[in-house]
C-alpha cells in the first residue's frame, strides 16, 4: 500500500511546526519526552510534530489532525483554561470526527478552502 506523503511542516497561527514522521526522530522524541506510549506527540518548544510512522494511513493522518489540534490550544491560549486532561479528552474526542465529517463531505472540504465550483 502506497502511503500518502506526510507534510514537513505545518503554520498554526505565526507558529511554523516541523513535522517528523521517521521512526528514529519518533523513537528518539519518546525517550526525550518520556512518552513512550505515545503514537503522536507535539513539543511546543521544539515547534516540532512527532507522528509514529509505525501506524496505517487512516491513523496515521487522524494523529496529525490531533496534534495540530494541540498546537492551536496552544497558539491560542486556550489550553490555559482547561482542566487536567480536558484538552486531551476534547481533541481525542472531536478529532476523528472532523477529520472523517472532512472527508466524506468534499462539497463542504471544498467549500471550507474556498475552491470555486461553477
Ligand atoms: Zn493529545
Amino acid at each position: 500500500m502506497a502511503y500518502r506523503k506526510m507534510p514537513k511542516e505545518v503554520t498554526v497561527g505565526p507558529y511554523t511546526f516541523q513535522i517528523k514522521g521517521d521512526k528514529a526522530s519518533m523513537d528518539a522524541a519518546k525517550v526525550k519526552f518520556e512518552c513512550l506510549e505515545a503514537i503522536g506527540f507535539t513539543s511546543t518548544h521544539e515547534q516540532c510534530i512527532y507522528i509514529d510512522p509505525d501506524l496505517n494511513e487512516d491513523m496515521r493522518s487522524e494523529v496529525l489532525l490531533h496534534e495540530i489540534m494541540h498546537t492551536i490550544c496552544e497558539a491560542t491560549g486556550i489550553n490555559s483554561s482547561f482542566e487536567e486532561k480536558e484538552e486531551e479528552q476534547f481533541i481525542a474526542t472531536v478529532s476523528p470526527t472532523l477529520l472523517d465529517t472532512l472527508r466524506r463531505n468534499e462539497a463542504v472540504l471544498s467549500y471550507l478552502l474556498g475552491d470555486v465550483i461553477e
